[in-house]
């Protein structure tokens, strides 16, 4: 039963199997994957999956991400202590939790608001508070709370969204699945003043970010906008 488990252990397991194997090194990324309690942001009848190394469905067609990719794409933003960050893609809200027990601030923005809603309730019963979560298109990114230190995509975009690019701080690093709506490429983003550069890191498997500068609908086989 879910309520004989012992998730720290399960974590700790996690972490040894999953992560130092596939070179997630970075000690700050390795503790927080010990410590936010990823079994909260299931739904309840999935708990006792929590920490297998797979995706999992929150409903609305969404998933909460494979522990491995959360801090594979969390290792890939170099975050410091001093971070302002942004999300897009709340859904369940665990990669939220990641990035907040790391960084300073983290703004992330969800278009659905029962999702974002059940996100905010977990976060708060976890005492997260430098979250904000908020309700609306992430593929314009958030202009009130810009520039960021870091920019984090957690949906597959068609291609880069340009308000994205613009709204990443001098120094900032941006990591994203871009590509087609059923597989695509995990890219980092990096800016050094006027100059942007990215890196291909691996191929990856993201529901779509829908929106203006993403696609135009969830299903599959419809033509973006651009
Ligand atoms: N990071 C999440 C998993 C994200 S699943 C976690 O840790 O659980 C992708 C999420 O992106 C879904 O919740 C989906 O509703 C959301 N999404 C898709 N397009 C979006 C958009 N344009 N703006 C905001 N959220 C979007």
């Amino acid at each position: 039963m879910a309520d004989k488990i012992n998730f720290s252990s399960a974590r700790e397991r996690m972490v040894k199997e999953q992560l130092i194997p596939r070179k997630i090194i970075d000690e700050r990324v390795l503790s927080t994957m010990r410590t936010v309690p990823r079994h909260m942001f299931v739904p309840d009848e999935l708990r006792h999956l929590a920490y297998n190394d797979a995706p999992l469905p929150i409903g609305h067609k969404q998933t909460i991400s494979q522990p491995y990719i959360v801090a594979l794409m969390t290792q890939l933003l170099e975050l410091s202590t001093q971070d302002k960050v942004l999300e897009i893609g709340t859904g369940s809200g665990y990669q939220a939790a990641v990035l907040a027990s790391i960084a300073r601030q983290v703004y992330s923005i969800e278009r659905f608001a029962s999702l974002a809603e059940r996100a905010r309730r977990i976060l708060m019963q976890l005492s997260l508070s430098n979250i904000e979560i908020l309700e609306k298109d992430g593929s314009e990114g958030e202009v009130k709370f810009a520039p960021y230190d870091a920019i984090i995509v957690t949906a597959a975009a068609p291609k880069v969204p340009q308000p994205l690019i613009d709204q990443l701080a001098d120094n900032g690093r941006m990591v994203l699945p871009v590509g087609g709506r059923n597989g695509q490429v995990l890219e980092r983003w990096r800016r050094k003043g006027d100059d942007f550069s990215h890196e291909r890191i691996a191929p990856v498997a993201f529901v779509p970010l829908v929106g203006d500068h993403g696609w135009d609908s969830e299903e599959h086989n419809i033509s973006w906008r651009r």
